[in-house]
């Protein structure tokens, strides 16, 4: 069916924090050519966090999960993107509610409203090499349903960082470089079709 519950948001986390687990070295190479090389270590220690969090307090319902877990991004993580994150996990536990079964569309709108507060904390937009880059692909994907809604989430976020690579840096360390940030994919974007990736894994199962 199309309903989401506490477990399969659990699911979801714990599958991205397997996802961050493995792919730590590439998000923190991607970030030495265009940062400060930390993001791989950054989510690493965010996610183990969340994973830590949610062992301990389970909450029943999939809004409380993605609250829970965001706070543990903004406590752990000291650089930009604890802070994003942690807003985009937050401010969608927040939009579900307290409902213990969400619908797709449910978490689709309540996704938006997690990447708008990004937008707005960060005070970026798309086509400024950043995770808006892939988290809007991603969530205009997933409401736009179709027979496969998080198939196509995933695809397109993958698509949306892979398209960060020509653009020019306009927010964030890495646009102190300027043009130089040109040719790079974004470590952000790159870690943000994660999450859909490991969405899609998560309501498969
Ligand atoms: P830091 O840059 O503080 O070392 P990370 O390396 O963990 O933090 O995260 C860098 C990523 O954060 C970038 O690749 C980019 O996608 C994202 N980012 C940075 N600043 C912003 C912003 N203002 N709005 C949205 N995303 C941002
Ligand atoms: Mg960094
Ligand atoms: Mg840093």
């Amino acid at each position: 069916t199309d309903e989401l519950d506490a477990g399969a948001v659990f699911r979801w986390l714990t599958t991205a924090a397997a996802s961050v687990e493995r792919e730590a070295d590439l998000l923190t190479e991607l970030d030495s050519a265009i940062g400060d090389a930390d993001h791989g270590s950054n989510l690493q220690r965010g996610f183990a966090a969340v994973v830590t969090a949610l062992g301990k307090e389970s909450p029943g319902a999939p809004g409380a999960v993605l609250i829970l877990a965001g706070r543990q991004l903004v406590s752990s993580v000291g650089g930009a993107s604890g802070p994003l994150y942690g807003t985009l996990l937050r401010r969608t536990g927040k939009a579900l509610g307290d409902s213990e079964q969400v619908t797709g569309r449910q978490l689709a709108d309540a996704l938006r409203v997690g990447v708008d507060a990004v937008a707005q904390l960060g005070g970026a937009a798309p086509g400024d090499k950043t995770m808006l880059d892939a988290l809007y692909p991603g969530v205009e994907a997933l409401s736009a349903g179709g027979p496969d809604p998080y198939g196509a989430a995933r695809t397109a976020a993958d698509e949306g960082a892979q398209a960060t690579v020509p653009m020019r840096a306009r927010k964030g360390r890495a646009s102190y470089l300027g043009d130089r940030s040109v040719g790079h994919k974004d470590p952000g974007a790159t870690s943000s079709a994660l999450l859909f990736t490991a969405l899609a894994g998560a309501v498969a199962d």
